[in-house]
């Protein structure tokens, strides 16, 4: 399916709806997922337009999960997480809800996630307080 530059994800990236940051570079954008499964819940994306991995560039795959090792250690410290679970979903039959690819960096264990996926929506001062500290633990 032709990528939709209308999806969420395209409008944070142009700034048209606000997102808390945790870390940007060139080609990847990271900030805290807005329904989390548990607390520190991040998501990477990268600023190329593709709707899963298949469609996405080899420059942008590498970028993305090199930008995720940097957000899982910053959350493994921040939330003293004993694991950290890194997943990506392709396509809606797989459960995808929004159509720009992102990986989700989770603390802990599958085991520990209470939350259904994208289930409820987060406190808004709490999302930034986690964010402070995965900031500061880069
Ligand atoms: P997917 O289901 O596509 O794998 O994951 C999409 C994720 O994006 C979900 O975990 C959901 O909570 C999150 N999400 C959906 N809309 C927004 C939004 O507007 N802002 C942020 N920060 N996260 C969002």
């Amino acid at each position: 399916m032709a990528y939709d530059p209308q999806n969420i994800f395209a409008k944070i990236l142009r700034g048209e709806i606000p997102c808390i940051k945790l870390y940007e570079d060139e080609h990847t954008l990271s900030f805290m997922d807005i329904m989390p499964q548990a607390d520190g819940h991040a998501l990477v994306i990268p600023k190329e337009g593709a709707e899963t991995l298949l469609e996405l560039s080899d420059d942008s795959a590498a970028a993305c999960i090199k930008t995720a090792k940097k957000v899982a250690a910053a959350v493994k410290k921040a939330m003293d997480a004993p694991g950290i679970v890194i997943f990506q979903l392709n396509g809606a039959a797989a459960g995808q809800t929004v159509p720009h690819y992102h990986v989700h960096v989770l603390p802990s264990s599958l085991g520990a996630m209470g939350k259904g996926h994208a289930s409820k929506m987060e406190d808004q001062a709490k999302l930034q307080a986690i964010a402070e500290k995965i900031r500061a633990a880069f």
